[in-house]
Formats: structure tokens, sequence, C-alpha cells
């Protein structure tokens, strides 16, 4: 088996791919899949922290419109995130492999603060980490908070794993003429406007220099595959 080309990276999940088909919530066979898979990667020798979306439960933006301020619905947005943190934590530890929730808020009952003390400690310790509560702020993404957690912990690359294999220059499920990138700087990502990821995202990775690799998490085992340099996905670096 090949080394890992990383030794210490965040995955990006998104919660809309949680629900599975049923649209909401959290789909547990999907959850089990997930989680086999980040075991797996973490087997592999690699230090693997997860930051985990809140699609599947609110979107701010989604709730703001019905008449909650957007901050208040980011808000239910980022507990939403920590709900699935703690099913994915529940999920990994069953099977027998060490996990960490952290959050970004304070709420001591549920979960410990994200800290890159309490991060670098877990991590040594060979714990996969979930880091709930987005940023703490409203305004932003979990797309943005994964970038940003990399550049804190220094890790060597974020791993966006999403329901299509690549960046492409439209979207392949509603466009056929869409084309994939192998590879895009990530100015030609922001200037692209690619829906893949938020423009604060790519802007935040050029600013640390952290490259980004767009890769499908329908395919079992593709994390593993990325890890270890094997896999297909969009690489947007440098
Ligand atoms: N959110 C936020 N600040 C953050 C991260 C997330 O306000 O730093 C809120 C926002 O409302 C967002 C929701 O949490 O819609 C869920 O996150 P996201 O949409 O990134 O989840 P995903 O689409 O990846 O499931």
């Amino acid at each position: 088996m090949t080394d890992p080309v990383y030794r210490r990276v965040v995955i990006k999940l998104s919660g809309e791919y949680l629900a599975g088909q049923q649209g909401f919530g959290i789909d547990q066979p999907t959850m089990d899949r997930v989680a086999d898979d980040l075991i797996a990667a973490r087997q592999l020798g690699c230090e693997v922290a997860v930051v985990i979306g809140g699609g599947n439960i609110f979107r701010g933006v989604e709730v703001s419109s019905r008449g909650v301020s957007r901050p208040t619905g980011d808000t239910m947005g980022m507990l939403a995130t920590m709900m699935n943190c703690l099913a994915l934590e529940a999920t990994i530890e069953r099977k027998g492999t060490p996990a960490r929730a952290l959050s970004a808020f304070v709420m001591p009952e549920v979960s410990e603060l994200f800290t890159r003390a309490a991060a670098h400690k877990y991590l040594a310790e060979g714990r996969i980490l979930l880091l709930g509560g987005g940023t703490g702020n409203p305004f932003f993404t979990t797309d943005t908070t994964a970038v940003l957690r990399a550049a804190e912990i220094g890790a060597q690359a974020v791993l966006k794993a999403t329901n299509v294999d690549g960046v492409y220059s439209a979207d392949p499920k509603k466009d056929p003429s869409a084309t994939r990138f192998d590879r895009l700087t990530h100015s030609q990502a922001i200037e692209g406007g690619y829906k893949v990821m938020d423009a604060t995202a790519f802007a935040l990775a050029r600013e640390t220099s952290l490259p980004i690799i767009v890769f499908s998490i329908a395919e079992p085992g593709s994390i593993g595959a990325i890890l270890r340099g094997v896999g297909h996905g969009t690489v947007v670096a440098g």
C-alpha cells in the first residue's frame, strides 16, 4: 500500500450528502459508509480532521427567507453542523476508532471548545477530529471553515468531498456540455465563479497557500485514494 501523500488533512463533508436518498436529516447507512472511509483514511497513517456541513438539516439563508433573521438562521445552521458531528463521532466510535468532536461554540455539556491546542492533542492521540459549529460566525460557510481550520492546525491540504468528481465549468447534472478541470489555480477558481465552493474559501486557501482537492465521496474508498495520490479529483493550488 502506498504511503499517504499528506501527513495531516482537513476533509470537508457536505451535510447534504449525509441525508442519502431521503433528502433531509441523517441516513445512517450513508453515515456508516462515510465513517468506514474516514477510519480507512486514518489507518493509512494520516491525521484526519473533518469539517461537517449542516445542509441536511438547516441552511441559514433558507431559514432566513422564511422570516428569521440571517444571523439567527445561520446560528441554526451552525447548530445543525454540531448535530452531524455528534452523530458521526458516535458512529466512528461504535466501530472501535477513537474520535473527538470539537465545537466552535462554548457548549460544555455537548462538546469541548475548538482550540488549536485541543486539536493538536487529539490528533496526536490518533483520534479522528470532528469540527462542528462552522467558524462560529454567521455569513460564512463550512467550506470556508474547512480552509480556516486547515490553516490553523497546519494541515497540508483540504479535501472537499462532494457529489461530483471535481470542478466543472457548469453543473454537469444540468449542462451536458460542462467540462471538467484536472487542475486550477485559486485565482482561476475564484474568477470562474464555479459553484462547487465559495469564493471566500478559495481566497483564504490562496492566502494561506493551501491546496484544495475536490473529489466525489460517492465512490467508497475515494478518500483513501486521494490521500495515496491515486484518486480522481480536481486540484486547486498555487
Ligand atoms: N454557517 C454559518 N457560519 C459558518 C458555517 C456555517 O453561519 O461558519 C451556517 C450557514 O447558515 C450554513 C449552515 O451553517 O448554511 C450549514 O453549513 P453549510 O451550508 O456550509 O453546509 P453544507 O452545505 O456543507 O451541508
